[in-house]
C-alpha cells in the first residue's frame, strides 16, 4: 500500500523535470520518455506502459498489463500518453474472438 502513493510521487518529480529539460530534443524518438506503439501506433509515455514497444493499452489487452484509466487532454491521454488508437487486432480482442 505504502508503494502505490510512493511511486506516485517518484512519477511527479520525474515529470516536472522532463518538462524543464525539453529544450534540446534528439531527432526522432524523443529522449527516453516517449515511444511509439508497434501494435496501434500511437505515441506513449514508457514509464507508464509494462512493456518497451507497446502503449499502455495494447500491453493491457494483449499482455493483461494494469489499465490505464486514460484522462484524455486534447485527444491523447495526459497519464500513459494512448493517442486513441486501435489496431484491427487489438479490436478484435476487446471483441472477444
Ligand atoms: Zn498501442
Ligand atoms: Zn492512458
Amino acid at each position: 500500500m505504502t508503494a502505490a502513493w510512493r511511486s506516485t510521487g517518484v512519477a511527479r518529480l520525474a515529470a516536472g523535470k522532463a518538462n524543464r529539460g525539453e529544450t534540446r530534443m534528439p531527432t526522432g524518438a524523443s529522449a527516453e520518455g516517449e515511444g511509439r506503439c508497434e501494435e496501434c501506433g500511437s505515441g506513449f509515455v514508457r514509464a507508464h506502459s509494462g512493456m518497451a514497444a507497446l502503449c499502455a493499452e495494447c500491453a493491457h489487452v494483449l499482455y493483461g498489463y494494469p489499465a490505464c484509466g486514460h484522462v484524455m487532454v486534447a485527444g491523447r491521454c495526459a497519464t500513459c500518453g494512448w493517442d486513441g488508437s486501435r489496431s484491427a487486432y487489438v479490436r478484435g480482442r476487446l471483441e472477444g474472438r
